[in-house]
């Protein structure tokens, strides 16, 4: 069996065919499959959808881009809706530097507000960074650093290099990859995904997004992860079955998965 720990099946480009998608991959394997909030929406689509099939959970969360949005009310929303049993995780959250579509000070204060909020409700965080380690770590260190080695948090679709890793793992964060490992020319995150410890390593697809190779261009699904599966069987030199194995039991304790 494997684990999808990060897909985004609530959002309207599975409106069509979402059965179809979900059969898809119960077919391929995957057992269950976190289906992740990015604002007020999709998070409250992703609780509904988790409600109809045992296999799905939901997490709810801001995600950088929409830092702006954060405000009292909505994160009270989101602790709300975190109550539900179905609910694994906060976020997505975190930094995103490369887009910058939040301003850095409004997304340090919404990644802070979630940090505050996952703390205070004993659940991982759902971290997206990119071009902001530095500040992630920042944040993240001023956490309280006996709930993250407790509970745990995740890099979701990681990309940085072993340093980064090393440093995440040592905190008690998870490190998930993504598609992005069976690129050509991405030979500094398999050399991270090659020699990471093997107790915080987990796959995900973040579908629609980011499909593997063999099926760029498409729009993606959790089918797809069996092939980043096999990747890093093949980067780590063990059989998929290990993968499969070690992922879906780091997943189900993170996320504490029923
Ligand atoms: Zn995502």
């Amino acid at each position: 069996m494997l684990i999808d720990t990060h897909c985004h099946i609530a959002n309207i480009e599975y409106d069509a065919d979402r059965e179809e998608v979900i059969q898809r991959a119960i077919k391929a394997g995957i057992g269950k499959m976190i289906v992740v909030g990015t604002d007020s929406l999709t998070s409250q689509r992703g609780v509904a959808l988790s409600e109809k099939y045992p296999f799905l959970f939901a997490t709810v969360g801001l995600h950088p881009h929409e830092a702006e949005e954060m405000n009292p009310q909505l994160l009270l929303e989101l602790e709300k809706l975190s109550l539900h049993p179905k609910v694994v995780a906060i976020g997505e959250t975190g930094l995103d530097f490369y887009y910058n579509h939040a301003k850095p000070e409004k997304q340090r204060e919404a990644f802070w507000m979630q940090i505050t909020l996952a703390q205070k409700r004993r659940l991982p965080l759902v971290i997206h960074t990119r071009d902001a380690w530095e500040d992630t770590f920042v944040l993240l260190e001023k956490a309280d650093r006996a709930y993250l080695k407790e509970v745990g948090s995740v890099f979701h679709c990681f990309t940085g290099d072993k340093a980064a890793a090393l440093r995440g793992t040592g905190l008690g964060i998870s490190i998930s990859f993504s598609g992005i490992v069976t690129f050509p020319k991405t030979a500094t995150l398999q050399e991270a995904a090659a020699c990471m410890d093997s107790r915080f390593l987990l796959i995900e697809t973040d579908a629609p997004f980011l499909s593997p190779q063999g099926f760029r261009g498409k729009r993606n699904e959790p089918s797809y992860i069996v092939t980043t599966a096999e990747k890093i069987a093949a980067l780590r030199n063990c059989s998929f079955e290990e993968v499969a194995e070690t992922t879906s039991a780091n997943a189900n304790r993170v996320f504490r998965l029923l």
